[in-house]
């Protein structure tokens, strides 16, 4: 095994109740995603998931709480600053995932990236643990009565449990916000790239900077974590729906009215404005766009473009274009530096993803890739969890059903026509939510047109042109002092959103006072 971390096969940590353990049990043996080669071994069997609740509460909770969120943002920042010096250890690790440098600094530096946000914020907020929330509001004529919002932060834990597609983003995007509200954290990474995520936090633990208690990390099954969950805690979950409907509907989150937020795969779309024609600079943006959220992490992002709405009469150009772009994309080992897109995380995932494309087939037909080979510069096809991109055309997108409706977690795009603004906002819509989608266009009434007709159904919209191209973050990149989130089946919930993360009627991560009680003093 190249990666010295790995030299020997070996069990994950589980970080719980201010110790490293392993599991009981063998556990679950993870591989990686280029060679197929075994990693480590992941278990959680025989770990308290109560005891880890309990100390998250007990130490973590009360340590963090009365720290100032001054405190709690120098905090972040000398962690940000910890991690930053290690990072290259990570971008080591991360190759396993099937990463490459680029998909690399998403996750690593993105995770990072965040905590310095959110160290920043702390300028916003007062040197106190609580803060106001909004004016006072006087109450009577004679103002010797008045009422003021308070926000507090809630006593228990934040338990986030994470997709495999964004290890170490994933759980510093979400840790930071409840660090700065004042929560501890138990993170349960999905297991397949939980490797990575304990490479982060053993440096996180060593660093004695954050204090006892306020994180604590579980490599493996969540076993009866949730069992555990109560009013004053909050489960934020990222991954499938058919997994966050389930865990919504758990019954201690019911009976404990314990604020769950979902963030679910969507079929983000893109649009091609009828404004914009073959061979300007628009369209080279158009073009790029495409290729770029189709390649990046192998299309292994919850924004990635899953639909790209094109003016009828511009199809065939369009999708020869993007086409010959995929085309000069060089797949293969994430450690050659000539390789711009790495294999999927596993070959479970390349087989959920065959077997998305094939229910896709039922209304489109393959305009570019294969389902069955790719060519690979320094990997081999059948021990790696290669799949090369496949861009898929529908003629009849408003007579298909599966185009809006089944997700390839993936390097899949699918191709669609459409006549007139008012046609492509239907369009957005039948995707029934979406954490993103953007518009290429240099035409204000057909970008207000769409952003006002479809902005209901999705969490973010991106006008991109020529204007905004050099500056443009791009379509799939969430950004933390933005909301990040979806309507409908994106989950409906929110994440990160600068100061609105930390407020109660949004990620809630503290407690807003009821202003009676406040009045009532
Ligand atoms: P998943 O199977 O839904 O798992 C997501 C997380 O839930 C993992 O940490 C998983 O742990 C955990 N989990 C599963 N069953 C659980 C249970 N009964 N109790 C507590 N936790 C449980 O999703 P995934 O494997 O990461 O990805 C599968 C699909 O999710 C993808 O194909 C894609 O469609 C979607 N996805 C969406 C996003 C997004 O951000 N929107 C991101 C990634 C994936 P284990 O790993 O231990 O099973």
């Amino acid at each position: 095994m190249s990666n010295p971390l790995f030299r020997h096969m070996r069990k994950l940590g589980n970080y719980v109740c201010g110790a490293w353990m392993e599991g009981e049990a063998e556990g679950q043996v993870l591989t990686d995603a280029c060679t197929g080669q075994p990693l480590a071994m992941a278990s959680t069997s025989g770990i308290d998931m109560g005891a880890a609740v309990r100390h998250a509460r007990s130490k973590g909770n009360p340590a963090l709480r009365k720290m100032t969120f001054h405190e709690r943002g120098r905090m972040l920042r000398a962690l940000a600053l910890h991690l930053t010096e290690r990072k290259e250890r990570y971008y080591a690790v991360s190759l396993h995932t099937g990463a490459t440098r680029a998909d690399g600094w998403i996750d690593i530096e993105g995770g990072i990236g965040n905590l310095f946000s959110y160290a920043s914020l702390r300028r916003r907020l007062p040197d106190e643990p609580f803060c106001t929330d909004g004016d006072p509001h006087p109450l009577g004529r004679n103002r010797t009565f008045a009422a003021q919002h308070l926000l507090i932060p809630k006593e228990g834990v934040a338990i986030h449990i994470n997709a495999f597609n964004f290890p170490v983003w994933g759980m510093l995007e979400k840790c930071a916000v409840n660090w700065l509200a004042g929560m501890p954290a138990i993170v349960k990474p999905a297991t397949l790239t939980s490797y990575l995520t304990e490479a982060v936090v053993r440096d996180i633990i060593d660093s004695g900077i954050l204090p006892e208690g306020a994180l604590q990390l579980l490599c493996g099954s969540a076993g009866d974590l949730l069992d555990h969950a109560g009013p004053q805690d909050v489960v934020t979950f990222t991954g499938s729906a058919v997994t966050g409907q389930r865990l919504r509907a758990h019954p201690a989150l019911i009976n404990g009215s314990v604020p769950f937020n979902m963030e679910a795969d969507s079929l983000n779309c893109l649009v091609l404005g009828e404004d914009v024609r073959p061979g300007s600079t628009d369209w080279d943006l158009f073009v790029k766009e495409v290729r770029r959220e189709m390649t990046a992490k192998a299309g292994q992002k919850c924004t990635a473009i899953r639909r790209v709405m094109v003016p009828e009469p511009l199809m065939e150009e369009a999708w020869k274009a993007i086409a010959s772009s995929l085309e000069r994309t060089t797949i293969g080992n994430p450690r050659s530096e000539m390789v711009r897109m790495g294999p999927l995380a596993g070959q479970v995932q390349r087989e959920e993803v065959r077997g998305q494309v094939r229910r896709l087939l039922a209304s489109t037909s393959i305009l570019h890739g294969s389902l069955d080979s790719a060519e690979l510069l320094d990997a081999d096809y059948g021990s790696g969890a290669f799949l090369c991109p496949i861009l898929l055309g529908c003629n009849k997108p408003f007579d298909a059903n599966e185009v809006h409706d089944v997700e390839a977690f993936g390097p899949v795009c699918t191709l669609m026509p459409y006549h007139g603004t008012e046609e492509a906002v239907e369009l957005a819509k039948m995707g029934k939510g979406s954490l993103c989608s953007s518009i290429v266009t240099s035409d204000r009434k057909t970008a207000s047109a769409y952003v006002l007709g479809s902005g209901t159904h999705h969490g973010r919209i991106l006008i991109l042109n020529e204007a905004c191209a050099r500056e443009s973050t791009g379509h799939g990149s969430p950004l933390p002092l933005l909301v990040h989130g979806g309507p409908g089946r994106a989950g409906g919930g929110e994440e990160m959103g600068g100061l609105r993360g930390i407020t109660p009627s949004r990620s809630v991560r503290c407690e807003q006072s009821p202003a009676r009680r406040q009045a009532s003093r």
